[in-house]
C-alpha cells in the first residue's frame, strides 16, 4: 500500500488538489490521499480503514458496519492489498477506503490446498507451505501481492502449463455489498466466482480464499538462446513437456536489433541432496539491479545487460527450488528516483502470431521511441471460467516495463504509446492485461473483452447502489 505523507503529496502535486476541495488546514486534514505503484494517482479517500482479516468474527462485523455506513453516506467503498495495480483499480475518489494487511494462510495437507484470507500476501504463503515441501500452484513473479487480489486481477505466473491464478482456486467467501456472505465456487454460486476472478473487487469484498499447492522441488534451469522468430513454436513445445515445471522468455531491448533475439529459460526437477530441500530463500533477480537500472537512456547498457542475461546468467548456472523462484521481492528491480516510474504494460498473443506483434512494436517503438526496459515471455493456458478471460485460448504474454518520467507530459505519451500497440494486439486476435494504466480506449477495452457488457450488467444486479467502484470502473464500466 502506498499511503502519501504530507510532504509526498506536496511533491507529487496532489497538494492543489487537496488545497481545492478544503479550505482550512484543519479540514485538509481530514482526508487521506492514497496512491498506487505507478505513483500518478493521488486519490483523497473520506475513510481509510488498516484492516485485519483477523480474528474472523470482528473484521467481518467491521467490514457489514462500514459497508452499511458508506451506503448510507452515498460513499463508494474500495479495497486494496499492496496496490501494486497501477490504473487507481484500487482506488476510488471520496471512498471508504479499506488496505488489507497481510494475514496468516493455513495449509490443508490432505486436501492439496491452502487457506488465505483478505489480505494474505504471497510472501506469507511460502512461508508456510515451504517447511510442509509445498509450493503455490500460480502466483505472480513477485511475492508483494495479496492472494485475493490475485484473484481479483485473475494474475498468471511463469510455473507451466497453468491458466491463470483462477483455475487453481477451489472457493472463495464473497461478501456482497447488502453484507450477506456466500461462498463461491465451480459448484456453488458459480457465476458469481466467474465474476469475482479477474472482477476487480467490484463484486464484493473476499474474505477467505482456498488455492491449491503443489510439491516444492530442486529445479535447474537451462538457457537457449535462439532468433526470436523461433521463439514461439518452441516455447510452446517447452511448456508441453512433462520434464519443465517453470519457464520464461525474455526479448533483446536495445534499439539495434529490437526484439529480434530471445533467451528461453526453462527449469527441470534435479534430485535433491540426502538432507531434503533447503528453505526457500529470497530470489535473486536473473537481472543485477544495477545493470537492470543503468538501462535508462542507454543503448549500451541495454546491451551489456543483454549479454548478462545470455551469456554470463548461463555460464553461471542456476539451481533453486521452486519456492526460492517464487520468493521474490518487487524491489530487486524497482526504481528509486522520485522523479521517475516503470510503468508496466502485457499483451496475450496467440502464439503464432507472437513474431507479428513483435515486427508491430518495432514499427510503433521507432517512432514513439519509449524508455523500454524489459520483456518478459510467458506462457497462459486457456482460461473458460473468468467472465472478463484475457486468455480465452492459450497465450503468449509479453510482459513489458518502461520507465517513465511523472509528469502529464510523459503520460500523455504513454497513452499514445499504449493504444497503440492495444491496436496492433488486437488485430492479431489478443488482448490486453487490465490492472495497469487506464490508458485503452473504452472500444478497445470492448473489443479485448468481448464480456465486457455482461460483466457491467450482472454488476448492477449484484450491486445495484454501485457501492463497489474504482477508477477502472468509472473509466470502462460505469456510464
Ligand atoms: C512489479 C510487478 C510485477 C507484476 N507481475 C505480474 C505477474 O507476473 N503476473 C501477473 O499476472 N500480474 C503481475 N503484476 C500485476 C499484479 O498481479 C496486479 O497489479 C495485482 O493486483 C497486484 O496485487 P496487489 O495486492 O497489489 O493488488 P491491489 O492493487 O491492491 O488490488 C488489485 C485489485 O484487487 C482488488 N482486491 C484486492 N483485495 C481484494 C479482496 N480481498 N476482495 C476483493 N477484491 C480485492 C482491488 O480492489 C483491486 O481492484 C505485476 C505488477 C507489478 C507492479
Amino acid at each position: 500500500m502506498i499511503s502519501h505523507t504530507r510532504r509526498a503529496v506536496l511533491k507529487t502535486g496532489a497538494a492543489t488538489l487537496l488545497a481545492q476541495g478544503f479550505p482550512g488546514p484543519a479540514a485538509a486534514q481530514r482526508r487521506t490521499v492514497l496512491n498506487d505503484a505507478s505513483r500518478l494517482n493521488p486519490v483523497p479517500v473520506v475513510r481509510h480503514w488498516l484492516a485485519r482479516a483477523e480474528p474472523q468474527s470482528d473484521f467481518i462485523e467491521r467490514l457489514r458496519r462500514e459497508l452499511l455506513e458508506a451506503a448510507s453516506e452515498r460513499r463508494p467503498v474500495v479495497v486494496g492489498a499492496a496496490r501494486h495495480s497501477m490504473g487507481g483499480q484500487s482506488l476510488a475518489r471520496d471512498a471508504t477506503a479499506i488496505t488489507l494487511a497481510d494475514d496468516p494462510c493455513l495449509p490443508d495437507r490432505a486436501a492439496g490446498t491452502f487457506r488465505a484470507y483478505a489480505g494474505t500476501r504471497w510472501r506469507t504463503v511460502i512461508a508456510a507451505l515451504d517447511p510442509l515441501g509445498f509450493s503455490p500452484a500460480v502466483m505472480q513473479s513477485n511475492h508483494d501481492f495479496g492472494v485475493a487480489s490475485t484473484f481479483s486481477v485473475n494474475a498468471h505466473g511463469w510455473p507451466v502449463p497453468y491458466g491463470p491464478f483462477g483455475s487453481t482456486v477451489r472457493a472463495i467467501r464473497l461478501m456482497l455489498a447488502d453484507g450477506t456472505i456466500l461462498t463461491c465456487s465451480p459448484a456453488e454460486n458459480e457465476e458469481l466466482f466467474r465474476l469475482a476472478m479477474g472482477g476487480y473487487g467490484l463484486f464484493g469484498v473476499i474474505l477467505e480464499l482456498e488455492a491449491e499447492m503443489v510439491p516444492n522441488a530442486l529445479l535447474k534451469a537451462r538457457f537457449e538462446a535462439m532468433a526470436a522468430g523461433e521463439f514461439a513454436s518452441r516455447f510452446v513445445a517447452a511448456v508441453q513437456d512433462d520434464a519443465v515445471r517453470m519457464a520464461y522468455g525474455r526479448l533483446s531491448v536495445a534499439a539495434q536489433g529490437l526484439m529480434e533475439q530471445a533467451l528461453m529459460v526453462t527449469y527441470r526437477p534435479q534430485p535433491a541432496s540426502a538432507s531434503g530441500l533447503p528453505p526457500a530463500g529470497g530470489a535473486a533477480s536473473t537481472i543485477t539491479r544495477r545493470v537492470y537500472r543503468a538501462q535508462i537512456g542507454s543503448e549500451t547498457a541495454k546491451r551489456v545487460r543483454w549479454i548478462a542475461e545470455t551469456v554470463a546468467g548461463p555460464a553461471l548456472g542456476s539451481v533453486a527450488t521452486r519456492n526460492t523462484l517464487l520468493n521474490e521481492p518487487v524491489s530487486n528491480l524497482a526504481d528509486e528516483d522520485d522523479s521517475r516510474t516503470d510503468i508496466l504494460h502485457e499483451y496475450f498473443l496467440p502464439p503464432e502470431r507472437l513474431t507479428d506483434f513483435t515486427a508491430a512494436c518495432r514499427d510503433v517503438f521507432a517512432r514513439r521511441d519509449p524508455e523500454f526496459l524489459n520483456v518478459t515471455l510467458r506462457y497462459v493456458a486457456a482460461d473458460r471460467s473468468s467472465i472478463l478471460a484475457f486468455a480465452p485460448t492459450p497465450r503468449i504474454a509479453a510482459v513489458m516495463s518502461f520507465s517513465q518520467g511523472i509528469t502529464p507530459k510523459a503520460d500523455e505519451k504513454m497513452l499514445g504509446l499504449t493504444e497503440e500497440l492495444i491496436d496492433q494486439v488486437i488485430a492479431l486476435g489478443g488482448s490486453f492485461y487490465l490492472p495497469y494504466r487506464l490508458h485503452a480506449r473504452r472500444d478497445q477495452v470492448e473489443k479485448a473483452y468481448p464480456n465486457l457488457a455482461q460483466f457491467a450488467a450482472r454488476k448492477r444486479h449484484y450491486d445495484p447502489g454501485l457501492l463497489f467502484r474504482n477508477l477502472m470502473w468509472d473509466a470502462y464500466f460505469g456510464g
